[in-house]
């Protein structure tokens, strides 16, 4: 098992790759705290981890609040003793975001809230609380987005993601020498609700797959294996890295018909 003995907390875990992270965590053999704004759902992943011979806890938190995320890290000390992983996971996709002349200054803000004040919270309190574990590992989900130009916009959610890729690369070089690790995993599109709420319709489904080499959505478990690979040992060597698990988009100028 890849994990035993780490305590791993995940931001946005009751769906998409939060969930399958937690799940594939779990089996590795970690201590997982579930993390979400959505209680039930976050329950259930706890609930089935724990039918699956796992140990997790839920704990509310919104992470566009400090005072969450102050929270969550405390919490996931006192319950399982320690924290080595911090996987800064959470993310909206706003079906109102757009260019620049139609994205709405409360849009834009609200999605910076989470998707980059979120990660530097989650840091902020999460980092003293690693340190004091001896070292460990930082996972935060940015977005092939923040590698190419889209024609179909979401401008605020692409700027975040450029945020949370800068942001990544420093705090890696901060803290490099502390055992610390911080990397980010820039998924490709995938076929999870963020995504698919966004392109509703078969149309706009068909508009984005153009572009992927593989010709397919990709899918939250493997984004989740690319996370056990960035959580655990096996990257033992890989700090401030973009980590582009993408189907291919990013490599694509034409793709196959
Ligand atoms: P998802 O919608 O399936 O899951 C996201 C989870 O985050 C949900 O459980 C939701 O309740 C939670 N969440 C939303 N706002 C929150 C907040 N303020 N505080 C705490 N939790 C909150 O989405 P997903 O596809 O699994 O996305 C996860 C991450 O991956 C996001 O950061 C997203 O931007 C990124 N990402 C997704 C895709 C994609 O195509 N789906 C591609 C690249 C990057």
């Amino acid at each position: 098992m890849r994990l035993e003995n780490k305590v791993a907390l995940i931001t946005g875990a009751s769906n998409g790759i939060g969930k399958a992270s937690a799940l594939l965590f779990a089996q590795e053999g970690a201590k997982v705290i579930v993390t979400d704004i959505n209680d039930p759902a976050g329950e259930a992943t706890v609930a089935e981890i724990k039918a699956g011979g796992g140990q997790a806890a839920f704990f509310h938190a919104d992470v566009s609040k400090a005072s969450d995320c102050e929270a969550m890290i405390k919490f996931a000390e006192d319950t399982f003793g320690a924290l080595h992983i911090l996987f800064n996971n959470a993310g909206i996709m706003h079906g109102e975001d757009g260019d620049a002349t139609s994205t709405a200054e409360e849009i834009f803000d609200l999605t910076y809230a989470i998707n980059v004040k979120g990660v530097f919270f989650g840091c902020k309190y999460g980092i003293p609380a690693i340190q004091r574990a001896g070292g460990g590992s930082i996972i935060n989900t940015a977005s092939f987005v923040a590698h190419l130009g889209a024609a179909t916009p979401q401008l605020a959610y692409t700027a975040s993601k450029g945020a949370v890729l800068s942001m990544s690369r420093e705090l890696a070089v901060i803290h490099a020498r502390e055992n610390i690790r911080v990397n980010a995993l820039s998924p490709g599109p995938l076929r999870t609700e963020l995504l698919m709420n966004f392109l509703n319709t078969d149309e706009k489904k068909q508009r984005r797959l153009v572009h992927v080499p593989m010709g397919r959505f990709g899918e939250a478990a493997e984004m989740a294996k690319a996370a056990l690979f960035l959580a655990s040992d096996d990257s033992s060597y890989m700090t401030g890295s973009e980590f582009l698990v993408d189907g291919g988009i990013t490599a694509a100028y034409v793709t196959p018909e």
